[in-house]
This record gives C-alpha cells, structure tokens and sequence, in this order.
C-alpha cells in the first residue's frame, strides 16, 4: 500500500508525458479532465467545426479527450432535466496553466452551441447576449488580470461565471461573480511583475484626446506602472468594448488616470514629528493632477495623506503621519479605489448580461479558480487561496467518492470504501469554530489591540495545539506557523497578518471619497458606507470574514449542482511549447487533487473494463460474442486465483484474494494487485512464447540452409542408372523407387530424395507414354494424399517427367514435375504419420 501511494502517480505522470510528446493535451483521469497547457496555438483544436463534431455526435465520451467533452456532458446533462439539473465546470490550476483559456474555450462553446440558429425569432436577442457576455471577457480581464512572472495574462481574482439556460436551453443570459481581487496590486507590484493590465492599455492606447483628458502628459513615466515597455495585450477588444458601452466607462478609466497620477506623488520625510511631511517638488503637480480626476479638491486630498485623525472619547484630535504612513495612506487610498470600481465593473457587467429571472430556468457555471499557492512567503492572501482549494478539494473527493460508491452499487457490487479520511480536520483548523486559525485572526483584529507576530505566534500555538494538521518552528527568526495541506505543508507569516485581515481604511478618505463630483466615485463611496464601513473607517468584517462568506454561498452553489472538472496543468515553467518537466507536473497533480483521487481509485477498484476487453487484454481470449462472457472471464479469473494459491511458490491469502476481482453487471472490476498479478502472468507467457519463437526460427534458419544444400545435391542428381556402381543391398533398397515400367527398383543417386521416397515406400511411379502429361502429374500430385500412396504419376517420359521428389518437415513428400505450374505439389503426411521431420527421416533412416 505504500509503495502504492508513490507508484500509481508515477504511472499516470508517464501516461502524461507520453500523451504529451503525442501532442495529445486532454486526458480523462477519474472524473476528472486533465488538461495540459500546450504553450502554442494548435490548428483546428477549438475551431467551430470542432465543437459542432463533439455537440452532434451520439456518444462524445468516445472521441478523443476534449474539454468540448466535458462542455457537452453538461450540456446534454441540462438537456436531460436529471436532478441535479444545473451544472457547474469547476477549472482549477496555478497560474499560468490554461484556466482563463478553458474557461473562455467553456463559454465560446456555450455562445456556439446553445445559440440555436433555428429560432430565427429571437437571433437578435440570441446573438446579442453571446456576444455581450463574450464581450464582457475582455474588460474583466483587463481590470482583473496582470502580467507575472508566472503568467503573462494571469487573473488575479477568482471568478464563477453562470450561463443562464431557458426552457430549450438556449443561452439568454449570464451573470458573473468575483472572488478576492488581488488589489494590493494597484499601488505594489512584485519585482518583474506588472501592474493590471488596463493601466497599460490605457497609457499606450490612449489618443491624443483621451491624453489630455486624462492628463497624461506625452512619454510621462508611472512609478506604478513598471515593465510597461512589453506589447499591450488586448486593446483592440478592449477598444470594440469601449465602443459599445455607456460613457460611464470612460469616467471610471478617468478614475484610473486619477490612481496612476497618485502613484508618482511622493513625500519627503520631516524632520519634527509635529510637522506634516512635505510633497517633493514634482509631486506637487502630479498630486493636482490625481485631485482632478479624481474630482476631490487638491488641498483636502493632501490632507488626507498627510494627517492622521485620532478619536480620544468624543474628541478627535489630528496628527500628522511620517513619511511611511503617508505612502501607506496613499497606497491605501489607490487600493480602495481600484477594489470598488472593479466590484462596480462587475455589477455594470452582470447588469448588461444578466437574464430577467423569469426567462431563464436553468444555468451553467464555470467556476475559474486559483489554484492552491505556496510561495517562500505566503501571506494572508495565500492563506485564503489555499483555504478555498482546500475547500473545493473536500467537494470533489466527496463527488469522487460519492460517483465510485455509485458505480459499485449499479453494478451489484457489495462493497464499500473504508471511512475514508478526507480533509475536514484541516479545515477545522483553518475556519472551524469555536477556536480556528480565523478565529483567532478575526479576535485579534476585533480586539485592535498592538500584538507582536511572535505573541500571536505563542497565543495561536496554545489554543491550536489539538490540532495536528499545524506546527511550529520555534527556531525560525520569522514567526509563522505551517499548515499541512491536502496537498502539501505551506508556512505562513504572522508579521502584519492581523493588519491584513482588518485591511484597514482611513475613514478620512472615504470622507474624502464620498465629497468627490466625479459621480461614479461619488456612488460607489456612497454605496458602500451603506454596506459595511463603520464610521471609524474599519470595514466590520474582516477579510477572512467575507472570504469565507462569499465561499460558503460558492459551495451552496456547488451543492447543488453536478459538478465536472477540469485540472489544468502548467508543463513547465517558462511557458515553453513541448516541454514537459516531471517535478513540476507531479507538484501540480497533488496540488489539483489528482494524486489524491488516484489513492481513493486505488484503495476500491481502478480498473473496470468490459468483459470483452478483460478477455482480449489479460487472458488472450478471442471475443467470440457469447453471452456468458461475463461468467466465462470471472471463472477464468478465480481459476487463475485459485491456481497461484494452490501453487506452493505462491504465497496467497485465499480469504484475502477472492476480493480482488468482481463481475458487475457490464464490467469487470479488478483489483491493482489482480492487475499486477495477470500482467506478470501475461508477462511471462510472452516470455515463453517468445522464447519458442526464437527457437522456431533458429530450427527454421537450420532447416533452410539444409534444403538449400539438399537441393543442390538433388539437382545435381541425374537418374544415372547405367553407369550406377554396385550398392550395398541395403542402401540400394532403402534408396532405390519402384517404377510401373522397370522392373527394377530404380536407386536414386541423391541421398536425400532416397530417403524421402523410402520414407513413403508405397509410391510407385508409372512411366507410360500417355499425353497431357503435365496436367495428369499435376492431378496425380495433388491427389496423392487421398489416395493414401498407391497413385501413379503418369508421364510420357519419365525423364523429362519427374524432375524432383523432396521430402519436406513433418514427413510430407513434394513432387516436382516438369513444366508443372506448381513449383512442388505437396503430399500431406497422414495424421498419424510418426516421421515427423526431415531431420527425424534423416536419424531413422540413415542409422
Ligand atoms: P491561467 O488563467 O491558468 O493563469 P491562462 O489561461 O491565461 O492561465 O494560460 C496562460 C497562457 O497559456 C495563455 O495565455 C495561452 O497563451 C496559453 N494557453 C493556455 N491554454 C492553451 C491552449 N489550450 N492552447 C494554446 N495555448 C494555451
């Protein structure tokens, strides 16, 4: 069992690879659909003829591995109207490993598919929805998506995208979901990485207008827009978005300008604590720039920055921040910012995709989350991250297992997974109550009270110690505790995880905010002091909070759904086309829970096929259509059972073994060890036969070389009678052949052909003067074994008549005549016949 757990994803990363350098990127495993990012466009793999071949084919599971496959599984699925009705695509991967391709690949599918061209009524309508929901793509890529070391277009934000069906499943609308925007982003981008894209789009795609609009100045460089000389991606879908939606969008990229001008504000330190630090000289205009767009006036925007407001009782009392705390209120500012407009984008988006309730029944999510992340550092990010997959991963072995227990039970099978230990205890650590890694978070944060990493550190450290999913290191300079994940340990940083979770914002700038006379500013501000922001500024609910909030609806969701999913896997990671690199392969498939499925196959039984296949693969039966093939392969497989336990060499527990196999009622279902036992069987026949072979062609190779000597002797043989020296009587009546019109025996000169006719004594050759000697010798050859030896070969002239006679293995005779068409005609030996080789006429006769 142990060396189990290391073998079996061996063998499916071998299966990988090897599907891999085919050029083959989809693989079926479980219930799971493998994909393999390919890094290069390839021909024809997505095109429209594609999806319609797997959306009008009867039984798609039989083509080739495709994530149409899947697309149209839930289609057909929705179709059917089988409970649970709608459907979720859950695609999971690490960055950079084809989510955001599937899960366009998804909704490309559905936009094609299920926008039936035979309900010309409602095209318009039809055509319009697809398009806008495809359209929608691209803008929340461009807010939503950066460039990483990992990922050139990676999505820093998770997202559930639902596909609303109508009665005849036709697609009338969408509406999408978000998930933990990666924000931090705006105002720090990690080094090499990029800020989100639309900063870019909007700095290199920009008209002349839209520059002084924006107060761009020509060639102005951002300090929040570092790597910027790379080619801009998507600006020409971004642009055709641009076109089509309200001018409200314009004011957001106006907003956009706004942060970017912030970012170049800097301040320099004061010397006296009392003193507000002072803007750098060319700070100055960028800060006048920044309170322009973002329509607030310029001396309360600096303020803000630069003043800190304390709360003593009922007195607030001012304080100016130092330089560290300023840039931290300008980066918390941009951050605020970006985070509400992109929850606004969304809500704009799903409310120009979004079906009226009552026209849709049915739905299809596409679920594109990040995949379980562990970095050098991880922080209170990651945390959720991995948190959610370990969520997700608890949904899907619980599926998996739910799907196998299914399958055994329709196929009368009695026999049922031990307690399988899933997840649940991590989870308990991670957000269980009444004490979880959240909960203490969330007390701290509550408590705001000032607590060094290494407190929380020892305070965590007590009230979790029950639980053996976390540990410590004691000795590390850095406080963090590790979490063993389902699919590995992560460590994270306590230092500033507290702060992270209040995710604290001043509430002079959401003061600030609300007064702006940029209306979407203005709105979304107003809006949300409405929603959670007390008047202290502090969000009530922590980050862990809402995460956790919005993950539960996400799992309500998955619930009641019939899940599918797809894993994506990223090669290698350089995003190099063709290469495929092991380590990081195997990391991914214990991270998207494949390893962990394989182990669940594993422990019940991983190989089902029909009976048909397990005759023709493991016993080298022919599938003969019998109906009792099922009965006929489960007595084959217990005799093979039954044979190895009875063989002394073989150490089987009988009890034990019985459990290795079970006939269902269309599969046969066999164990890893049964597996295991009949491909060394196998094994060793093909060994055997192997071997049989080889000294088949070694007799052969001999037996050649011998004719080929023989008939170079025979025909060098002339029927020379006359001059014929004086023979031993022996030899001469072993070797001699009667002939009908001499009444001698005839000695043949050439040993061989002596021995063959004397192996066959009865022959007797009549030499006549008749025609059609060539047809009647062939008659007469070919007869010759009906006529069990007493034939005449008739010829006009014997000489010319009869050229050779040979004697072949197994002890038949060939008879070559003359001008005959047939080279030899063949005289079968008699079944019976004990001369079974010319080697064995050679022994016997020659001793
Ligand atoms: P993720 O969303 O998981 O971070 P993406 O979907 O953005 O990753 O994929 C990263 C890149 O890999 C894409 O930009 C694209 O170039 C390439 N890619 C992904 N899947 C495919 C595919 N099936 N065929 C061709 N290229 C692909």
């Amino acid at each position: 069992r142990k060396n189990n757990r290391i073998v079996y994803p061996l063998v499916v990363l071998k299966c990988l690879q090897a599907r891999y350098s085919a050029k083959v990127f989809y693989t079926h495993a479980g219930c799971t659909l493998v994909a393999l990012n390919p890094f290069q466009p390839i021909p024809d793999l997505y095109s429209l003829d594609v999806m319609k071949e797997y959306h009008c084919a009867p039984q798609p599971q039989e083509f080739k591995p495709h994530i149409f496959i899947v697309a149209e599984e839930a289609y057909r699925n929705v179709r059917g109207q089988l409970v649970p009705v709608n459907q979720s695509l859950v695609v999971s991967g690490e960055s950079g490993a084809g989510k955001t391709w599937t899960s366009r690949c998804l909704m490309k599918y559905y936009a094609t598919v299920a926008a039936s061209s035979s309900v010309v009524k409602n095209q318009d309508t039809v055509e319009r929805i697809e398009r806008r929901v495809l359209d929608s793509n691209p803008i929340m890529e461009a807010f939503g998506n950066a460039c990483t070391l990992r990922n050139n277009n990676s999505s820093r934000f998770g997202k559930y995208i639902q596909l609303q069906l109508d009665r005849c499943q036709l697609l009338v609308g969408a509406s999408v979901q978000t998930y933990l925007l990666e924000k931090t982003r705006v105002a720090c981008q990690p080094a090499n990485e990029r800020n989100f894209h639309i900063f870019y789009q909007m700095t290199k795609g920009a008209t002349d207008e839209q520059r002084k609009e924006w107060k761009m100045s020509h060639g102005q460089r951002f300090a929040w827009l570092p790597n910027s000389e790379k080619t801009v991606e998507g600006w020409s879908l971004f642009l055709i978005f641009m076109h089509r939606i309200t001018f409200i969008l314009h004011i957001a990229l106006q907003i956009l300008a706004g942060i970017l001008q912030l970012g170049n504000v800097n301040f320099s330190s004061s010397s006296d604590e009392s003193q507000t630090c002072d803007l750098e000289e060319l700070s100055k205009d960028f800060l006048q720039r920044a309170a322009e767009l973002l329509c607030v006036p310029a001396e309360e925007l600096q303020t803000c920055l630069r003043v800190r407001m304390l709360k003593a009782g009922k007195q607030s009392v001012l304080k100016p921040c130092s330089q560290a705390e300023c840039s931290v209120r300008k980066d918390c500012l941009a951050k605020v910012i970006y985070a509400q407009l992109f929850e606004w984008l969304v809500t704009f988006i799903n409310n120009s995709i979004c079906a009226e309730e009552s026209t849709w029944c049915n739905f299809i999510g596409v679920l594109d989350v990040y995949g379980f992340e562990c970095f050098h550092i991880n922080n209170l990010e990651q945390l959720c991250i991995n948190y959610a997959n370990e969520k997700l991963q608890q949904h899907f072995v619980a599926h998996y297992l739910r799907a196998q227990q299914e399958e055994y039970v329709s196929e009368g099978l009695q026999w049922s997974f031990v307690k399988y230990q899933d997840n649940q205890s991590c989870l308990d650590l991670i957000e269980g109550s009444p004490v979880s890694v959240f909960s203490l978070l969330n007390e701290e944060s509550r408590l705001n009270r000032a607590s060094d990493a290494k407190t929380l550190r020892i305070r965590m450290e007590k009230e979790l110690c029950n639980n053996g999913n976390i540990s410590w290191d004691k000795f590390s300079k850095e406080p963090h505790f590790t979490v063993a994940h389902y699919a590995g340990k992560v460590n994270y940083r306590i230092q500033g995880i507290v702060e992270k979770n209040k995710d604290p914002v001043p509430p002079e700038l959401i003061n600030l905010l609300q007064k702006s006379d940029n209306p979407l500013l203005h709105q979304i501000f107003t809006d949300k002091e409405a929603d959670n922001t007390t008047c202290k500024g502090l969000s009530k609910v922590t980050v862990v909070s809402k995460f956790k909030n919005s993950l539960e609806s996400l799992m309500k969701i998955l619930h009641t759904t019939t899940p599918h999913y797809t894993r994506c896997i990223k090669p290698n990671p350089d995003c190099k086309p063709m290469t495929f690199e092991k380590e990081e392969v195997i990391m991914q498939l214990e991270a998207c829970g494949i390893v962990e499925t394989i182990h669940i196959s594993a422990a019940g039984f991983p190989i089902r096929m029909s009976p048909v296949i397990a005759l023709i693969s493991f016993l080298d039966v022919e599938d003969d259509g019998n109906e009792n093939l099922r009965h006929m392969v489960e007595k084959l497989l217990h005799v093979v059972l039954r044979h190895e336990a009875t063989d002394p060499l073989h150490n089987l527990d009988s009890e034990k073994h019985n459990s290795w196999v079970h006939c269902g009622r269309t599969k046969v279902f066999l164990t890893q060890s049964m597996v295991s036992h009949l491909s060394v069987r196998s094994w060793l026949v093909r060994k055997e036969v192997h071997r049989w072979n080889r000294a088949a062609s070694v007799i052969q190779g001999t037996w050649r070389k011998w004719r080929a000597l023989a008939e170079a002797e025979l025909d060098d043989a002339k029927d020379l009678q006359e001059d014929m020296p004086a023979l031993n009587p022996i030899i001469r009546e072993r070797g001699s052949v009667q002939l009908s019109n001499i009444q001698e025996p005839v000695t043949v000169r050439g040993w061989p052909m002596g021995l063959a006719l004397a192996s066959a004594p009865s022959i007797t050759v009549s030499l006549t003067a008749t025609g059609f000697q060539k047809m009647m010798s062939v008659m007469a050859s070919l007869n010759l074994p009906s006529r069990k030896g007493e034939y005449k070969v008739e010829t006009n002239q014997y000489t010319r008549g009869l050229a050779s006679i040979r004697a072949q293995p197994k002890g038949s005779v060939k008879l070559h005549c003359q001008r005959s068409p047939l080279l030899y005609a063949d005289r079968q030996p008699g079944k019976k016949c004990d001369v079974t080789g010319f080697n064995e006429i050679l022994l016997e006769k020659t001793l």
